[in-house]
């Protein structure tokens, strides 16, 4: 499958298929990839093992210059200090304006690995070949950053890249909750903007948790094409984008209160899709929009319920924190049916408080 992301000034290709790995050579050369000045691939140490030896081997066959950066697995890894660990390798391999940084992982890679791009030398190419489902998401607005000890993505920029490649064989070594996580941002897609699409979702979860590939590349397909909707009507974060965030307002406090790890994002942002679902349904969205949206997200074996042991009072401390709280009212993304969520500015503390408790 492909499908063109277009953001006005610029677009570029996703390409979702079987094997397109071994097609890398040709398709980064047809997208104007440079074979006379090095290219580097950033990883991390769990693909690495993988799949960086089949990557390297067909880019030097097809002619390219190619460096390689393994970087430590993990969120750990989007720092100033591995951006600037990475600027000296870049430096030392020769690098230069014409070069493209190529990132082959996750989320946690294609944004340190795309932030590299977007700052050296003010700014190279960039080619994406996300690993996880959840990359998906990383991989259509162009948002690449890093991480401060006092903030998420808080240094980051605008970069987009050349192409996306998608090969849907790296995903078969996915861990399994790293799977069900990623499906998590697939189905919040479909529950934005697609009613039919996750009616889709509902009958073949199966075949997505078997990492079936045809079910999996239409599942991205879909998952990409309505962020890339999302994003291309605006741009530079005005209020369209803010839908995206359904499900993030209960789910970041979760992440913060569970203690990042105990729930991966993908699983805190399952629970908090079922509690605006149910906040929907109490401002007087049909039941349907509740039931439905449990129901697929428990059918991709994702959590629908709040984990007993955490505490409701340090869930709204966390909420609090969340800079859309203002005043005791939050601004919420409602989801009003099956496929249509609103932008609710006006969401009492003491409402959420409620659906917090009905999540346990
Ligand atoms: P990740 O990159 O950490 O990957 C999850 C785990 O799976 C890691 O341990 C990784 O080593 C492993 N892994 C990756 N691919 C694998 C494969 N094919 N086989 C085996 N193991 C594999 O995390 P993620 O969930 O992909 O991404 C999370 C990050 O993405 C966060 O930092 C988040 O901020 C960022 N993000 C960015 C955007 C954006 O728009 N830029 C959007 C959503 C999320
Ligand atoms: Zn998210």
């Amino acid at each position: 499958r492909e499908l063109t992301v277009d953001l006005g000034e610029r677009s570029y290709p996703i390409y979702i298929g079987e094997g397109l790995l071994d097609e890398a050579g040709r398709l980064l050369a047809e997208h104007g990839i440079s074979k006379k000045s090095p290219l580097l691939i950033i990883t991390d140490s769990n693909i690495a093992d993988k799949h960086l030896a089949r990557l390297e081997s067909v880019l030097r066959d097809g002619g390219f210059a190619v460096a390689t950066a393994v970087i430590p697995a993990g969120e750990a890894s989007k720092s100033l200090s591995r951006l600037e660990q990475l600027v000296g390798i870049a430096l030392e391999r020769g690098l230069d304006r014409k070069s493209a940084i190529v990132a082959l992982g996750g989320g946690v890679v294609g944004d340190l690995a795309g932030f590299v791009a977007a700052s050296y030398m003010r700014g190279i190419k960039f080619v994406q070949i996300p690993t996880t489902i959840l990359a998906h998401d990383s991989s259509v607005g162009g948002k690449v950053a890093v991480n401060h000890p006092l903030a998420k993505n808080i240094i980051g920029a605008f970069h987009q890249p050349e192409l996306v490649l998608y090969d849907l064989r790296t995903l078969q070594t996915l861990p399994e909750r790293e799977v069900k996580a990623g499906l998590s941002e697939v189905v919040k897609h479909g529950l934005i903007w697609d009613a039919a699409f996750v009616a889709w979702c509902d009958e073949n979860a199966e075949r997505l948790l078997a990492l079936d590939p045809e079910a999996l590349g239409y599942a991205l397909y879909k998952g990409c094409s309505v962020k890339a909707a999302v994003v291309s009507q605006d741009e530079r974060e005005n209020d369209l984008r803010a839908i995206l965030n359904l499900g993030h307002t209960i789910g970041h406090a979760l992440e913060a209160v569970a203690g990042y790890g105990e729930l991966l994002h993908g699983e805190a942002i399952s629970i908090g899709m079922v509690g605006a679902a149910r906040l929907a349904v109490q401002l007087g969205a049909p039941e349907e929009v509740y039931r439905v949206t449990k129901r697929v997200l428990s059918r991709v074996g994702l959590p629908v319920r709040l984990p007993a042991h955490l505490d409701t009072d340090a869930i709204m401390r966390a909420l609090m924190h969340d800079k859309k709280f203002q005043e005791g009212v939050v601004t919420f993304i409602v989801p009003v049916a099956i496929g249509k969520v609103e932008i609710n500015k006006s969401v009492s503390a003491s409402l959420i408080r409620e659906i917090v408790e009905q999540l346990k």
